[in-house]
């Protein structure tokens, strides 16, 4: 059975609902997410292999809820262009993260304004704290003329930021995502891979190594974007669903997504004589119930924010909410495993 088939048979018999991984030919999701994070060897491999694309595209891991702290003492650096795109696009996973133990920081690209800058600055900061982050750094290069840049000056402080925070993971846009109308999306997208990759070489800003710092490669990555070329993690948001709504209602600045217009909406059905059942009764509550059932469902499909809605790509997969990724992570060390394997006492 072609694996196509195999994913939409077992989806719509519900055989596989349920399973951490339902595509044949990868480990578990829980193993998958235990060798991820526990793997001993990793920091012996040489910088080129640290990173190695998992999979063919259509092999798709689910990650799932991890009791406990499993991440502590990692550090997660949440990149945006904008204040509203880790967001609209990832706060779920953010969420998730955190409350699994990283240590986080949240960096915003652009200075995101039409003129509220210091507007826009707040806005960030409220939103790394509602994370529970350590702090939010803004690059502030002008907003929709990232294209304009010089895109070294931004790849140095990148590699700077990550070395000097020794991060091990990474959530930014997707620099192979092709249907990209926004130039700071693409602008960030490709520094932050290219940074990510030089932050380990020793040749790259060697000036670096006398002020102290270290060579450093972050080991995963979650890229996302509007209308992905590649997912290969669908994250299971559903236990922090209600954190990504509140987070986009901190971007009071930019407009949040959609704050206000539940209210205005419900005040319209009055006039008409109508209700709807999913703004509910609680008045302050409108406005978040609008965000999570209209912003991140019912019109979620406009192609300028998302190309799906964030409750039907759960129920894809079985799930409540999801968010969907290109993730990189650390690749397996083959030759240790083969000498554990096959060596032999002399
Ligand atoms: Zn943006």
């Amino acid at each position: 059975m072609k694996r196509k088939e195999f994913l939409q048979k077992g989806i719509a018999s519900g055989a596989l609902l349920g399973s951490a991984v339902f595509v044949p030919g990868l480990s578990s999701g829980d193993g998958d997410q235990k060798k991820i994070h526990k793997g001993k060897n990793r920091q012996d491999l040489p910088d080129s292999k640290m990173l190695k694309t998992m999979g063919d595209p259509e092999e798709i891991v689910i990650e799932r809820p991890v009791p406990g702290k499993p991440h502590k003492g990692k550090v997660l650096l949440a990149i945006q262009p904008h204040s509203d795109d880790i967001t609209l696009y990832a706060a779920g996973t953010v969420a998730k993260l955190m409350d699994e133990g990283y240590t986080g920081y949240l960096l915003r690209t652009s200075d995101d304004s039409s003129g509220n800058y210091e507007g826009n600055r707040k806005d960030n900061a409220a939103i790394a704290k509602f994370f529970g982050m350590e702090k939010a750094y803004d690059f502030m290069y002008k907003h929709h003329q990232m294209d304009a840049i010089q895109i070294q000056d931004l790849k140095a402080r990148l590699i700077f930021l990550i070395r000097l925070l020794k991060v091990d993971t990474i959530i930014s846009y997707d620099p192979w995502e092709h249907y990209e109308e926004n130039p700071d999306h693409i602008a960030t997208a490709h520094a932050v891979e290219a940074a990510r990759w030089m932050a380990g070489m020793r040749t790259d800003y060697p000036e670096h190594l006398d002020a102290g710092l270290s060579p450093h490669t972050p080991r995963e990555v979650y890229y996302y974007s509007r209308a992905p070329q590649r997912t290969n993690r669908i994250v299971d948001i559903t236990n922090y669903m209600d954190k990504k709504v509140e987070s986009n209602m901190l971007n009071i600045t930019k407009g949040p997504a959609g704050v206000g217009k539940g209210t205005k909406l419900k005040e319209r059905l009055a006039k008409e004589g109508k209700t709807l059942d999913i703004l509910g009764d609680d008045d302050s509550k409108t406005d978040f119930n609008y965000i999570k059932n209209v912003v991140f469902d019912i019109e979620a499909k406009d192609p300028n924010f998302y190309s799906i809605s964030t409750r039907e790509l759960g129920e894809q997969y079985g799930l409540g909410w999801a968010e969907r990724f290109h993730y990189i992570g650390p690749s397996e060390n083959r030759l240790e495993k083969y000498i554990q394997e096959n060596a032999k006492a002399k």
